[in-house]
């Protein structure tokens, strides 16, 4: 079973949009669909910063960190979501256990141009914290949590296997 150190970005991201996707990663059901949307994003992350060097923290791997000890995390969206700030903070969180005097997140959103800053306060700790709380509380339930309204639904890797009657 999955302990504390094993949850990484994918799980705090499938948590902050859906439970049910997030269980059914956990148990290793992973569309094929899903290794598309992994490359885009690599695409995305290789053509915008090319100089920068991933950081692999295990579970946890981070786009790159500057020397001023910001995270920044490249998005192939077009604009932020709740998910991308929570995926944020747990890097924050991720490096910080490491010892890292980290200052906060940089997310970059290259398709709109946008960035957006996140300082790493107590209260984006306490958050991370219980973020991985309820991932480690989804993989232990025994029944796949219900469907989102279907018009949440749009781009998700598991559609098929969520509304194929
Ligand atoms: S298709 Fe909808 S209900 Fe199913 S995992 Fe994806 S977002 Fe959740």
């Amino acid at each position: 079973m999955i302990s504390d150190e094993d949850v990484g970005g994918v799980h705090i991201k499938y948590l902050h949009h859906c439970r049910r996707q997030l269980w059914l990663y956990l148990r290793g059901i992973r569309p094929e669909h899903l290794n598309a949307t992994v490359q885009l994003g690599e695409a995305v992350h290789d053509s915008s910063y090319p100089r920068h060097s991933p950081v692999d923290l295990g579970a946890a791997k981070l786009d790159f960190v500057d020397g001023h000890q910001w995270v920044h995390e490249v998005k192939s969206s077009s604009r932020p979501t709740d998910a991308d700030r929570a995926q944020a903070y747990h890097y924050c969180h991720q490096l910080a256990r490491f010892g890292n005097d980290v200052k906060g997140a940089i997310l970059h959103y290259p398709a709109t141009r946008r960035t957006v800053r996140l300082p790493y306060t107590p209260e984006a700790t306490a958050q991370a914290e219980e973020d991985i709380q309820e991932v480690l509380s989804v993989a232990t339930a025994l029944t796949s949590p219900d469907r989102l309204p279907r018009n949440r639904c749009r781009g998700c890797s598991y559609i098929d296997y969520c509304w194929t009657e």
